[in-house]
């Protein structure tokens, strides 16, 4: 490290943590003065993901390749196409998955067709694509050079030095210090917490989530090829199942949302569970979601939603210090679009400390520059972000016909999702860009 280097600890290696400090790392290859050194630390032994799917809007693809083209590209090699792998069907599907049918006396339905409106909404060519986490980070985790990323780290606390650097603090009591710190650690943010207090900590939004992975032999045979391979969303009364295939066709991803009127207790946020419990919350419903449960696993895992929709923090950086990603905004997953803002975040801090070090090359303090990215960061990011935090929870309201303004008229509602998914993916990136580096020069 050289003088003049710029010493950025990244906390925590999830998708966030790990496309930031790839995308800082590609703005060295310009051969700068100034040098951002990198080094990220995490708290588990390996890189983790859950063997979930996860999808990415064309907007959030596009602010990977902005960073590293090699980041999007990923993507490409383990998405999933919805439909035939030959003819992809670039529309989600909303149906009612409530009405329609009374609960057959004997359970030996076999009409498991969708009747009633299929709303379909246009994505475009690759507009949503879906990937399984697990392979996901394993293939940016290969992009990343030997030695950046310190696994075993968990960072306890942290603490401003005179000389205007930051120390970080790990429970296994080593210390490190650094010139800035940016903070991806997660849903249940240690840094949040030690920035804003824990009045600040994601909240259990009564909402489980239950997933479970089918193949798809047996789903085409029950539920039709044409249905299987496409994604549904089916919307109800305090509940809404979806599916979608993965892992190249071969399975179908099935995710049941139920309220929940109990307390969260666990540490963990998953459990295992029963295949009766979701049985059980759709008993009422039509023939084609009894059918799509009927064909999930007896072991599930359960997921507790959790979001910051009641305690949104006040801005996202504070001196040298910075949150992003779920430490900054978690949402609850109705949109599909936690990870896609941690990337937008990613851009709008490599943009700003770009700029950053650029002046540091041209003689300005450094401290000074810091200072002005992170404002820049957090002061164009923060109403996007948390205005999808908020529409997330809306969103699932409506799929669960609980948004008053909607209720259970599919027309309606299918308006309702139409408009706030566009809005999150017909997003300007090179306004983003632009307004990053406004505002920096702006409050430098
Ligand atoms: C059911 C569900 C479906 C979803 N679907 C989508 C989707 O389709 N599209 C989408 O864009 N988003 C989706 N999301 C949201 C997305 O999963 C999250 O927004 C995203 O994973 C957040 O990434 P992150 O890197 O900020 O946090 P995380 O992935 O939680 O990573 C945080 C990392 O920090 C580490 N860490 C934590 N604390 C410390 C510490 N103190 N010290 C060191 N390391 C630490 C953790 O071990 C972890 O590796 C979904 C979420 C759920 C629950």
């Amino acid at each position: 490290m050289s003088q003049s280097d710029i010493d950025i600890a990244i906390v925590g290696c999830g998708i966030v943590g790990a496309i930031l400090a790839l995308g800082l790392l590609k703005s060295n290859q310009a051969q700068p003065r100034t040098k951002l050194t990198i080094r990220v630390y995490e708290q588990t032994a390996v890189p983790r993901e859950y063997g979930a799917g996860i999808g990415f809007t064309t907007a959030t693809r596009k602010c990977m390749a902005l960073m590293d083209e090699r980041i999007a590209d990923c993507v490409g090699v383990v998405a999933t196409l919805n439909g035939e792998p030959e003819n992809p069907d670039y529309s989600m599907r909303f149906v009612d998955g409530f009405r329609t049918f009374p609960v057959p006396q004997d359970e030996g339905y076999e009409d498991v067709s969708i009747h009633g409106k299929v709303y379909k909404l246009y994505v475009g060519p690759r507009g949503f694509e879906g990937c399984h986490r697990a392979q996901f980070l394993e293939k940016i985790m290969k992009l990343m050079p030997e030695g950046i990323v310190q696994f075993k780290k968990r960072v306890e606390g942290f603490e401003y030095l005179d000389s205007g650097r930051v120390r970080l603090d790990f429970a296994d009591g080593e210390q490190t210090e650094c010139d800035l710190v940016i903070a991806c650690d997660g849903i249940r943010s240690r840094m949040r917490e030690l920035l804003f207090t824990s009045a600040y900590n994601a909240q259990y939004t009564h909402q489980l989530a239950f997933r479970g992975l089918v193949p798809m032999d047996a789903a085409i045979q029950k539920l039709s090829r044409y249905r299987a391979l496409r994604q549904h969303m089916q919307c109800g009364p305090n509940a809404h199942i979806m599916h979608f295939p993965v892992a190249k066709q071969q399975l179908m991803n099935v995710v049941a949302f139920v309220q929940d009127p109990n307390e969260w207790s666990s540490t963990s946020m998953t459990a295992p569970a029963q295949k009766s419990e979701v049985v059980g919350a759709f008993r009422e419903w039509g023939p084609f979601v009894r059918a799509l449960i009927d064909l999930l696993p007896e072991n599930l895992d359960k997921w507790a939603v959790f979001d910051t929709y009641e305690c949104p923090i006040p801005r996202y950086a504070e001196r040298r210090v910075a949150l992003a990603g779920d430490a900054a905004h978690a949402a609850s997953p109705h949109h599909g679009a936690g990870a896609g803002m941690g990337v937008e975040d990613a851009l709008a801090l490599v943009v700003a400390l770009t700029r950053a070090r650029a002046d540091v090359d041209r003689g300005v303090a450094v401290g000074k520059t810091l200072e002005a990215a992170l404002k820049a960061y957090s002061k164009v990011r923060y109403e996007r972000s948390q205005w999808v935090v908020r529409s997330s929870r809306q969103l699932g309201w409506t799929f669960e016909w609980m948004n008053p303004d909607v209720g259970a008229e599919m027309d309606r509602a299918f308006a309702d999702i139409r408009d706030r998914s566009h809005q999150v993916w017909h997003f300007k990136v090179e306004g983003m860009v632009a307004e990053v580096e406004r505002e920096y020069h702006r409050v430098l």
